[in-house]
């Protein structure tokens, strides 16, 4: 049935990349721009966006911090402050040479991210343990040179949140690492309806000049994993390579721990990925920009439009309701709205009219519900509230049955070919296995989880005394 009407869409099982592209563009999310690499985010798409900042941004107030907004350029002099930060970042930074027609005298980097610029500020602000803890927060875009780029997944500029914290004591800039970790798992799994895994990155998978970092880890339709936030811990690094000092309560002079932890427009591209169907986009009730679309039925007919109208008016109370009355034909407008991943179709016609009730058609199951009007407003939350969770537990079913055990590394390459997901293999710690694993089954170190399982005294690859359990998986 879904070839028959979504002739655009490569089915997800012939081609992923491709329904994915698909998607993205048939949905009105984006558009290509002429500069490889960047994309336009189209109305719809940045409503999402809208909607995923907004719940962010209000957890992100909500836990004490503050927003600010930095410069876009860095002095090349800044950038390279920090060692490893700069090595990090190096070959995928965009360079500003010229202002007008004359050559700068130093060149600047357009932010690939924002560490250096908070440590100039707060070095110049920060002078009192009665300064701490500063809790700045920056909604803004970055630029990354990347030579592969993919709608929402890995693209030029991006849009973000970065939030970067200084604290007097390393246990309290822990505290917030562990802290933002907890809010970016909540938006993923309360509003995006995206189960995740939390865990922290091996030495090799950290940020570039962080301590520790911590991640929360997806898993989509296909199998690859997604990186889906991220939270540092930066020890003093920074603040010994910037000189941000403070004088404590004994009045000696004390190095600032800081923290920072980020969270973009990638996620739209999980989203698709882990709810997406061969009809198109699925959208989270919570997430979704429309949650009901009113698809008048025979609206040529006297009554129906104004009833409809009517009924957008008194459901918008409790929903974010649209209607299309275009003259299009309905079986055009269930499609599009399909296509769109809209939660809930609502069909009006004058029939239905007559016996005081409407049609729901759930874009999850594709499922249609007749619901007399009368129980409207009882029933519609409690089904919004059921797509989400349903969409849920979908997806934890998904990873659950993707998330396999291997204890030799042959049977951890046989498995990434034959069950493509989350491989959980025990590790020793050292670079050469990581390495070595990624090499062999291009598959990398995703995070070792809190949650550690034994599944057995040795390395997956080396067969020496393990230390970790470690997810494994081929990413994005
Ligand atoms: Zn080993």
């Amino acid at each position: 049935m879904a070839k028959e009407f979504v002739k655009d869409v490569t089915a997800m099982d012939e081609d992923f990349a491709q329904w994915y592209t698909d998607v993205v563009t048939k949905a009105d999310l984006i558009d290509y721009s002429s500069v490889r690499g960047s994309m336009i985010i189209r109305p719809y798409g940045f409503a999402l966006w809208d909607n995923i900042k907004n719940e962010l941004d209000r957890r992100i107030k909500e836990t004490g911090h503050e927003n600010v907004y930095m410069p876009l350029f860095i002095p090349e002099s800044l950038l390279q402050k920090e060692k490893d930060h700069v090595e990090g970042f190096a070959p995928e930074v965009a360079w500003v040479t010229q202002g007008g027609s004359e050559e700068l005298t130093e060149r600047l980097v357009v932010r690939p991210t924002s560490e250096v610029l908070f440590c100039e500020h707060y070095k110049n602000i920060i002078h009192s343990y009665r300064d701490l803890p500063k809790l700045y927060n920056q909604w803004a875009n970055v630029v990354r040179w990347e030579k592969t780029t993919r709608p929402f997944l890995r693209t030029l500029e991006f849009l973000w949140q970065e939030g970067h914290t200084a604290h007097a004591t390393d246990e309290e800039a822990m505290e917030e690492t562990i802290k933002m970790l907890n809010v970016y798992a909540s938006i993923c799994e309360e509003i995006l309806a995206i189960p995740v895994v939390k865990g922290q990155k091996t030495e090799k998978e950290k940020f570039a000049g962080a301590k520790a970092t911590f991640t929360i880890e997806s898993l989509m339709h296909d199998g690859k994993a997604l990186q889906s936030g991220t939270s540092h811990h930066f020890g003093t690094g920074f603040a010994e390579a910037f000189g941000i000092q403070y004088t404590d309560q004994e009045g000696k002079l004390q190095y600032v721990h800081q923290t920072s932890w980020g969270f973009t427009t990638r996620i739209i591209g999980a989203l698709i990925m882990v709810h997406g169907d061969d009809r198109g986009l699925v959208i989270p009730p919570k997430a979704a920009p429309i949650q009901v679309m009113i698809v008048p039925i025979a609206q040529h007919k006297e009554g129906v439009l104004d009833f409809a109208y009517n009924l957008k008016n008194t459901l918008s109370r409790i929903a974010r309701v649209d209607i299309d009355a275009s003259d299009k034909k309905p079986g055009w407008k269930f499609n599009e709205y399909e296509m769109k991943g809209i939660p809930v179709r609502l069909e009006i016609g004058p029939k239905d009219i007559e016996n005081k009730q409407v049609v729901l058609v759930r874009r999850d199951t594709l499922e249609k519900v007749v619901v007399p009007i009368a129980e409207l407003e009882v029933k519609l939350p409690e089904l919004l509230d059921e797509i989400q969770a349903n969409l849920y537990n979908k997806a934890l079913k998904h990873r659950e049955e993707r998330t396999s055990v291997a204890l030799t590394l042959p049977e951890l390459k046989e498995t990434l070919e034959t069950k493509p997901g989350f491989i959980k293999a025990m590790w020793c710690g050292d670079l050469a296995c990581e390495e070595k694993i990624k090499e062999e089954t291009t598959a990398t170190s995703r995070c070792i989880p809190f949650e550690q399982e034994h599944l057995s005294d040795q390395c997956v690859c080396c067969g020496k005394e393990a230390k970790h359990m470690v997810y494994w998986a081929k990413a994005y």
